[in-house]
């Protein structure tokens, strides 16, 4: 057998390719076996939440992909005709950016390739052995049988991961009962508005511009929604559909990619399994409403990416490992409630529907409309304090700021100049931040682990009242507060 890998990412689907990132910035010996021999032209996704734009703007990766969507500045939950207003989100990316998931696998994949990751394609793992040491994996790919040997595993090998099953963590959770389907086709008479929304007794239709020329178009049609997930889908069916339930058909015309989609909802036991972990659809899925199930991938993959790094290079605690489980899997678990809740509310009954006046006409109370663009923006997931050790100081530390995540703060050096929060992240390594001038020495702290800290001291951004009593902070390499102290 060849050399040992630190870490072996299985699945080179979004969330694996970001994650093979984050591991190979922070120096990790990581490879990604995925099954397909070439990327995948069809878009399940098509949206990046600001959480996600974050996360991609914590690493200096956001340009790349603003420049290949197109921003709107609402989000939906369910499809209600009151839409969530991102606008007023307090983050540097206000708007879902449309952007298809080949595109985002294209651009992760391309990062991934520049920090020297190797992609094997075509290599499907089939068998997977651990022990104290590591995990083995086998499986096959055009030149045959190949094995690999590495410290840690990550599944990241979507809804029917090949991992979780060998790594025997159940995957508990509902059936298909009902299915929807997506075309993604040219429009002769696109609606005037960008992304419109319509429900009534016949059923629901959701069109979203795509790429220049395209449309995608969702339908929930209660005559087909018992049609078994893989009977193929024609451009009749969709017509049909469409025209029954919207009155048009827009004119749709050369369908790139017509699918069929269901409401299967589980939720992996567990997130771990010794030297084996989970992330991405390999953990969670659910019925995609409210465009999130590539997101919360993405943001696994950044929670976990740093500490298997921690772990496996830097000398860090095991147990960091299995804080990624207890800070991510409770996300998970809400991903699945929220899109039950949304799945509820796509219907076409006199109840169903009465039950979408209401909610709709709660959400135009701007505090709600707020709080729910928070959750489907994941730009509210916070963790519980981590165990970090922290320097002893004359000050208190903040017990109330540990495990918050922090925009992208318009820090000020005391030369005048900007200094983005996020460009002092861009490394992936933590940051010991003191807020003020640079008289005031930061606390003297030098502990084992973490070993890769950056010391900065700067201005805290005027307006930001919250940061008034706080001396500074040490933030953890995804952009959430390890522990803050007083001022
Ligand atoms: C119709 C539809 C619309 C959606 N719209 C949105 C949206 O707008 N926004 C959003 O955020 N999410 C959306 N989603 C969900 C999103 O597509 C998924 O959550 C996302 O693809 C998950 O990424 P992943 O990398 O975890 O898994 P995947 O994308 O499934 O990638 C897993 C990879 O692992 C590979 N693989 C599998 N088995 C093996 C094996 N044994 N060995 C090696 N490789 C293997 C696969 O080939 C694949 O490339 C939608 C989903 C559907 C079905």
């Amino acid at each position: 057998m060849a050399e040992v890998l630190e870490v072996a990412v299985v699945g080179g689907g979004p969330t694996g390719l970001m994650l093979a990132c984050e591991l190979a910035l922070a120096g990790v010996r990581v490879q990604v076996f995925e099954r397909r021999a070439e990327p995948v032209r069809e878009s399940r996704a098509l949206t990046l939440h600001p959480r996600s734009l974050e996360v991609l703007a914590l690493r200096g990766l956001e340009g790349r992909f603003l420049e290949r969507g197109r921003p709107l500045p609402t989000g939906h939950f369910a499809m209600l005709d009151t839409r969530l207003d991102f606008s007023v989100l307090d983050t540097r990316f206000p708007y879902t950016l449309f952007i298809p998931q080949a595109v985002t696998e294209a651009l992760l994949e391309a990062r991934a390739r520049e920090l020297g990751v190797t992609v094997h394609r075509g290599y499907t793992v089939e068998v997977l052995r651990q022990d104290t040491e590591g995990v083995e994996l086998e499986g096959t790919s055009e030149a045959g049988v190949f094995r690999v040997r590495a410290r840690f595993v990550v599944g990241a090998d979507g809804a029917r991961s090949a991992v979780r099953r060998l790594a025997g963590i159940a995957f508990p959770g509902t059936d298909v009962t009902r299915t929807a389907v997506l075309g993604d086709v040219a429009l002769a008479a696109p609606p005037s508005q960008p992304a419109i929304g319509i429900t009534n007794t016949r059923g629901g239709v959701m069109v979203v511009p795509m790429a220049p020329g395209v449309h995608r178009i969702v339908v929930n049609d209660p005559l087909r929604e018992q049609a078994p997930l893989r009977e193929p889908v024609t451009l009749d069916e969709l017509r049909e559909s469409v025209t029954r339930i919207a009155g048009t058909d827009f004119g749709m015309k050369e369908p790139r990619w017509l699918s069929r989609f269901g409401n299967e909802t589980r939720l992996a036991e567990r997130y771990r399994d010794g030297r084996v972990l989970l992330a991405g659809d390999a953990a969670h899925i659910h019925f995609p409403a409210g465009g999130q199930g590539l997101n919360v991938g993405l943001q696994d993959a950044m929670n976990l990416g740093w500490k298997l790094a921690a772990v496996a290079k830097d000398g860090a605690p095991d147990v960091l490992l299995d804080s990624y489980a207890l800070e991510r899997r409770p996300v998970g678990d809400a991903l699945l409630r929220n899109t039950l809740a949304q799945t509820a509310l796509i219907g076409a009954t006199q109840e169903t529907l009465a039950l979408r006046t209401l909610m709709s006409d709660l959400l135009r109370a701007p505090k709600l409309n707020r709080e729910f663009a928070d959750s489907i923006s994941a730009l509210d997931v916070g963790y519980a304090a981590l165990d970090v050790p922290s320097p002893q100081m004359d000050t208190p530390l903040l017990p109330e700021w540990s495990g918050r995540r922090l925009g992208d703060l318009a820090l000020r050096k005391d030369d005048g100049t900007d200094l983005p929060l996020y460009s002092a992240l861009h490394p992936g390594r933590w940051l010991l931040l003191g807020l003020g001038d640079d008289s005031r020495a930061l606390p003297r702290w030098k502990p084992g682990w973490p070993s890769n800290v950056t010391h900065l001291r700067a201005r805290a951004p005027a307006g930001r009242d919250e940061l008034q009593n706080v001396g500074g902070m040490l933030v953890r390499p995804d952009g959430h507060v390890g522990w803050a102290w007083a001022a």
